[in-house]
């Protein structure tokens, strides 16, 4: 049974408290119209009671609502009932039977509106049927009576019940438009709240749009973050690379340098800097390399030549590679390259190449600018430091023989020392000076002189390099050739071949032959010299022994120079 609607609740109340007033009224008129009633005036009394008791009964438990209590509810709507049915059980006459009648109209009525207003229909129906059958009943004795009263009665039931109904329809009626409008009310509302909750879902979905547009936005910019930290990185790298490079004198540092930033940069698993002999000094090509692989370096360096080779062939074009033509480099063996790079080194003739590989097909998607601008400066740099060497060089060689000078002597001489001394070994030093050498540039002339003096020059610088050491020119014709690892009897065969050969030695003037010869003086430290500062002046001295004792010889350092000084010195 559900809770029935509060103004319905409030009329049915109203109604059944009419309805009781009218069956007290109408229980009253009926006495005085049949003043002969069997009925005793108390049972009248006790009914009339009981039926305005439960009339206030009801009236009570609509107004605290315990329609909702379903069983309470029950059984008093029962218990009226059968109350109904006593009362017309004990009706003795034809106006009790009119009375009853209208009570029962009265009643359907009730229950009429009650029914409208939505309330329990099973209820409602069982009751309605049972106050007709009384209704019916009531007719039926009335006619079979035909008692004039009960006509009367009937008639005024019926008049009664139309007014009711009439009532009840007006009411009905007002209703129904009340809950029209109401509905429409609230189909007005609904609409809104429909448009209003369309609006608010297009707002959703806005929002989520946007928020998706955001976060995506958001990851762009995450991404691009990134990569500008990286692009930072990156230009901060070469900026300090360059740096280095614009003041390194040193290739080995400048290649290795340049190739660990590259790999800090931009991780690949291999970066390697190749330049072919003599680009910088270097008799043999070199080869700078860092990879994350295995050997990949060892087998590099016996395909180096080659691979150099075919970058040459591309005439300053570099190449990437990608695919299967990378199979073809031996130097990538089993490992999983996937793109290589080959690019040449030098601006106006190509003198190395860069090698950068990786393990990623797309690794060189964005282009080489970044090896090129590093090219270009090692490039630079390389040029530079052989223009420093050339410079430098120039700064330690003599002029006219282009074999080392006196003073850069004095410092190449002092390192020798020291690393001799710090090894252990022995060091052979000798001097020499070109006999009656005024007697050339008197006879032939000093341009004669000056090509005598280059040819011995070249000559000692030949002997000391085949032996690891190294010539200078000491004086005007005079020279220092340095053995280190050499004492004097290994240096001495060394020596006499090299006296030899400036024995041999012809110089051509186109009109005359001029053949020369040489003193030359030989010690040795720690055998004949325990002292490395008067080494020199020690081989001078034997030197000038054999100037002294006829020329053309080569002296050993002995006490017997002393003696000999003293000697002239005393004459
Ligand atoms: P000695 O056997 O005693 O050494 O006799 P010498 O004639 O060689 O005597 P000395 O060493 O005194 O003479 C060296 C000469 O070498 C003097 C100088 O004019 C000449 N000379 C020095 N430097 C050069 C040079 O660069 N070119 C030429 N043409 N002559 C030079
Ligand atoms: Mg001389
Ligand atoms: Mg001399």
């Amino acid at each position: 049974m559900g809770d029935m609607p509060a103004t319905s609740v409030n009329n049915y109340t109203v109604l059944q408290k009419v309805a009781s007033i009218m069956l007290i009224g109408l229980i009253i008129f009926s006495r005085f119209l049949d003043s002969a009633s069997s009925i005793s005036l108390t049972l009248f009394v006790v009914m009339l009671t009981v039926v305005s008791s439960f009339a206030v009964l009801d009236s009570i438990l609509i107004h605290y609502a315990y329609f909702g209590k379903d069983v309470l509810f029950r059984v008093i709507k029962f218990a009226e009932l059968v109350t109904y049915f006593m009362f017309y059980a004990f009706v003795p006459t034809g106006s009790m039977l009119a009375i009853a009648l209208i009570m029962a109209v009265c009643i359907v009525a009730e229950e009429f509106i009650i029914s409208a207003s939505e309330y329990d229909r099973l209820v409602i129906f069982s009751r309605e049927m049972g106050v007709s059958v009384v209704a019916v009943i009531s007719v039926v004795v009335a006619y079979i009576r035909n008692d004039e009263i009960v006509w009367v009665g009937f008639l005024l039931t019926i008049v009664l019940a139309m007014i009711l109904v009439g009532f009840h329809v007006a009411w009905l009626v007002s209703k129904v438009d009340y809950y029209e409008h109401e509905l429409s009310e609230i189909k007005i509302e609904a609409d809104h709240l429909n448009d209003s909750n369309r609006k608010l879902s297009e707002y959703q979905e806005k929002i989520r749009s946007v928020n998706e547009e955001i976060n995506y936005q958001k990851v762009e910019l995450k991404t691009a973050m990134k990569e500008l930290e990286h692009m930072n990185f990156e230009s901060d790298s070469q900026k300090e690379l360059m740096k280095f490079l614009a003041s390194s004198f040193d290739v080995k540092k400048s290649l290795s340098t340049t190739i660990s930033t590259i790999m800090d940069v931009k991780m690949p698993k291999l970066a390697a800097i190749y330049l072919e002999a003599g680009s910088c000094r270097n008799k043999k090509a070199m080869l700078h390399s860092e990879t994350v692989y295995t050997k990949m370096d060892d087998s590099l360096k016996s395909d180096a030549d080659r691979i150099y080779e075919s970058v040459k062939n591309r005439k300053g074009q570099g190449a990437v590679l990608t695919g299967s033509s990378i199979g073809t480099y031996e130097f990538v063996g089993e490992n999983d390259i996937k793109s290589l790079a080959l690019l040449p080194i030098g601006s106006d003739k190509i003198y190395g190449m860069l090698v950068i590989a990786s393990d990623n097909e797309f690794f060189f998607e964005k282009g080489l600018s970044f090896y090129e601008a590093i090219m270009a400066e090692l490039d630079i740099s390389v040029k530079n430091i052989v223009l420093y060497m050339k410079t430098e060089d120039m700064a330690r060689r003599d002029g006219l023989t282009g074999i080392f000078n006196r003073l850069y002597f004095g410092q190449l001489f002092s390192e020798t020392v020291e690393s001799i001394k710090r090894d252990g070994k022995p060091v052979a030093v000798a001097l020499f000076d070109i006999d009656k050498f005024k007697n050339v540039n008197d006879t032939y002339g000093h341009l004669a002189g000056d090509e005598v003096i280059k040819l011995v020059a070249h000559t000692a610088e030949k002997y000391s390099e085949v032996n690891g050491g190294f010539a200078a020119r000491y004086g005007g014709e005079e020279f220092l050739v340095i053995l280190p690892g050499y004492d004097e009897h290994t240096a001495l065969p060394v020596l006499k071949g090299m006296h030899e050969e400036i024995k041999a030695t012809v110089v051509d003037t186109g009109k005359h032959q001029i053949n020369v010869d040489c003193s030359i003086g030989l010690t040795a430290y720690p055998t004949l010299c325990k002292d490395t500062d008067i080494l020199v002046s020690r081989a001078d001295k034997a030197m000038y022994y054999s100037k002294r004792h006829g020329r053309g010889q080569l002296i050993i350092d002995s006490p017997v120079i002393d003696e000999d000084l003293k000697e002239e010195n005393n004459d």
